[in-house]
């Protein structure tokens, strides 16, 4: 019996590896950054989301270092039975400050704050409405909770307003509605229509959960994220959802909203209440992190200076670029087997980009995804340029 259950996974891996979608871990031996180290050798990184370069800041680490001193590894508990410390609190406090919302909760992770706003807020027919691009965390949120959820075609209002009048003629007036949308793609690099997700949701008087992971810390004026030189408030972007594993170069999410929100959360999400609370340490290095966000706005200048440089010669080259003005700058190459080699021979000479293939993205649409940080260099990305445009004029995609 087992080794039939062994001889099938074996033959579900054999195909994978035949259709140029297995996946496999790299060993890393050096801290994030644009430069890292694996079997003992250096390679450029264009893959990781730190994008502005605080995964390995002496301040944060510092901040971490004391936290460990003062609070030790572990948070031992849950947030609810005494994993909460006064650190988590001030941490909460002082995002929620910055983003003008009227509280902020803590989650461990982004997928686990996704799946726990949908957990408590929505019964099973309920509807949630997601745009087909949402990063996986949205959309197994809506898989798990409701059994209306519909994706609606990336980017596209009209056809979210169709299902949503649609829901309104099908639909008891008991049920709740969720739309979800991620800020800033993540595979895309694009922007949500933010302004048209706000008015639809407040005319079909739904939820609405902006997910700002690539969003928070790198835009704004402020870096408060995709919303914020809309200066869209509370009550237009009801849920406001971040991680601090990205911009912030430290780990964990959280959630910022209204009071009624943010207590449902700490009733009903079941992914806060049975998990462990983030440690004190790190909320101490988050909270260095956040000062050094709010203080430190030439970093998001250097970030937006090295995506203008690199669009700008990627265009000269004519690379088949997405059209993304964001740190995350897609290569197309469509087929799943030439995102796979132009990765493994940029590898080769040095280089660290991640080929992207389904069932991340859809069938025909594998890419390599480049993301930018402050800390590359012009000549880092004049290295990137060069092997690309090699890959490029050798290949089929030049005509
Ligand atoms: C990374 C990411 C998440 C998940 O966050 P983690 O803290 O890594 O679990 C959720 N949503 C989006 C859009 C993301 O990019």
């Amino acid at each position: 019996m087992a080794n039939k259950l062994l001889l099938q996974l074996q033959q579900r891996l054999a195909q994978q590896q035949q259709q140029h979608l297995y996946r496999q871990l790299n060993v890393m031996q050096s801290p994030q950054g644009v430069e890292v180290i694996f079997d003992q050798q250096k390679y450029l990184s264009f893959c990781s989301n730190d994008y502005l370069g605080l995964a390995n800041h002496p301040e944060i680490i510092q901040a971490l270092q004391r936290g460990a001193k003062q609070y030790g590894v572990g948070s031992g508990a849950a947030s609810l039975i005494n994993g909460y410390s006064e650190q988590h609190q001030l941490l909460e406090q002082e995002l929620a400050e910055f983003l003008q919302r009227d509280r902020v909760l803590l989650f461990s992770t982004g997928y686990m704050a996704n799946l726990g706003i949908a957990t408590a807020l929505l019964q099973v027919n309920d509807r949630v409405f997601a745009d087909r691009y949402n990063h996986a965390s949205l959309l197994d949120s809506a898989r798990l909770v409701s059994s209306k959820h519909q994706r609606y075609r990336h980017n596209d209002m009209q056809h979210l307003q169709q299902l949503l009048i649609k829901a309104q003629v099908e639909s008891n007036t008991n049920h709740q509605c969720l739309i979800q949308s991620d800020g800033v793609f993540s595979m895309e690099g694009d922007f949500a229509h933010l302004l048209d997700l706000v008015k639809l949701s407040q005319h079909y008087q739904t939820w609405l959960v902006l997910d700002d992971a690539h969003g928070f810390g790198v835009l704004g004026a402020n870096g408060r994220g995709s919303w914020e030189n809309l200066a869209l408030n509370q009550t237009q972007i009801p849920i406001l959802m971040a991680t601090m594993g990205k911009a912030m170069g430290c780990f964990g999410a959280f959630v910022a909203g209204s009071e009624p929100l943010i207590e449902s959360l700490i009733q009903f999400a079941r992914t806060y209440l049975f998990t462990t609370a983030l440690p004190p340490a790190l909320v101490m290095a988050a909270r260095k992190s956040l000062a050094i966000v709010k203080k430190q706005a030439w970093r998001r200048q250097q970030l937006a200076d090295n995506i203008h440089y690199f669009k700008r010669s990627a265009k000269q080259l004519d690379l088949p670029l997405l059209n993304s003005s964001t740190a995350i700058q897609p290569l197309l190459l469509k087929q799943d087997h030439l995102a796979l080699e132009w990765s493994q021979r940029l590898w080769q000479q040095g280089i660290l980009v991640s080929a992207i293939r389904p069932p991340t993205v859809a069938k025909n649409q594998a890419r390599l995804r480049i993301t930018l940080s402050t800390e590359h260099q012009t000549s880092h990305i004049d290295y990137l340029l060069e092997q690309l445009n090699k890959l490029y004029v050798n290949s089929t995609l030049k005509n």
